[in-house]
């Protein structure tokens, strides 16, 4: 017995005396709260449930079913919820019939540059921010990004534009900046194992963004999943941006087939930042097509006004007019498989 389904009709004491039950046998209940039923997935060791056990909780009030889940990730897993997750994030929704457009520089450098990138990529159509102010550099000695006052300075851009943000957290010791100023968090792809902070992230109430590990399967990257949601945090979004392999004309290489494969095996929404995964400006278009093309349901692009002078990732970053030139080439190719831009 991995999940509990319960009955419609399912009230709240029969609920709580199914929690009970399962807290005896040192087990944790995660309660799911659907449209359609109420699941509860069992947290712990459920192997040394007896048959007798499990028919014991299966004869009580309130309890339609049990489900033995084969994959090891289970709240992420598509056999328990079927129909996508849709997360609404300031009115603006992901997993849904829109295509969400995720824009901006690397990272914030001032406040002139960022309000400028952000008011040129909203005039585009995109309808979140992005931006790190707390930066991953491979080196020490790069830009590190400007903390708090990096937080500031998007706030006050969704203030002008509406956008929300979606900005990273490194660590833990930030996590109540991040809930004050961000909308969506993003787990970087070099933290897709920090495993403590996945954790801390699963305790807050805000959609995380979960960019997959530099050399991450999508087993290992569902699990990561999984740390977030089992702390009670079901906004997950997944976000391919390139696998480590040996090809070394591109910076990474995009993953695409992850991106039916995930519409599978889980129904958290997954976007695509082909940026980072193919490291140039001019593969940046195209991959983004292919991503739409291939069911993503966001792409997360790297958007300068001064590409040459930008901090970080400048040369895959797309000028306004490409993005823009983007986002119209993506509206038929979207329309063609039932999607909105
Ligand atoms: C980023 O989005 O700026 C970033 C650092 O990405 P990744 O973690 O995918 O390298
Ligand atoms: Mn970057």
């Amino acid at each position: 017995m991995d999940i509990i389904v319960l009955k419609k009709t399912v009230t709240e004491d029969e609920l709580n005396k199914i929690v009970d039950k399962l807290a005896k046998k040192g087990l944790k209940a995660n309660i799911s709260k659907g449209t359609e039923r109420t699941i509860i997935g069992v947290i712990g060791d459920t192997s040394k449930i007896t048959e007798e056990e499990s028919d014991s909780v299966k004869a009580m009030n309130g309890v339609e079913s049990l489900m033995r889940i084969i994959k090891p990730y289970k709240l992420a897993s598509r056999e328990i919820v079927k129909e996508n997750t849709v997360i609404n994030i300031r009115g603006q929704l992901i997993g849904g019939n829109q295509i969400a457009l995720i824009a901006g520089p690397c990272a914030v450098e001032n406040k002139k540059i960022l309000l400028e990138i952000a008011h040129e990529v909203h005039k585009a159509g995109a309808n979140f921010l992005r931006g790190g102010a707390f930066k991953p550099r491979t080196s020490p000695y790069s830009f590190q990004g400007l903390g708090k006052e990096g937080l500031e300075i998007l706030a006050e851009a969704r203030e002008q534009t509406g956008m929300p943000i979606v900005t990273e957290l490194m660590d833990s010791k930030d996590l109540d900046l991040l809930v004050q100023y961000s909308d969506v968090i993003q787990i970087g792809a070099r933290n897709m194992q920090n495993f403590r902070l996945l954790l801390d992230v699963g305790e807050v109430d805000k959609p995380i963004l979960l960019k997959r590990g530099i050399s991450a399967t999508i087993e290992e990257w569902l699990m990561a999943a999984e740390y977030i949601m089992s702390k009670g945090n079901h906004k997950v979004i997944l976000c391919e941006r390139g696998i480590r392999t040996y090809e070394r004309a591109t910076r990474n290489t995009l993953d695409l087939s992850a991106v039916p494969i995930l519409k599978q095996l889980t129904h958290l929404p997954i976007i695509v930042d082909p940026s980072h995964a193919v490291g140039r400006w001019d593969l940046v278009s195209p991959m983004a097509r292919a991503a739409v093309a291939a069911g993503a349901d966001g792409i997360m692009i790297e958007v300068h006004t001064h590409p040459s002078e930008a901090m970080s990732d400048g040369e895959q970053s797309l000028k306004p007019k490409v993005f823009s030139q983007l986002i119209q080439e993506l509206k038929p190719i979207a329309k063609a498989i039932g999607r909105e831009i």
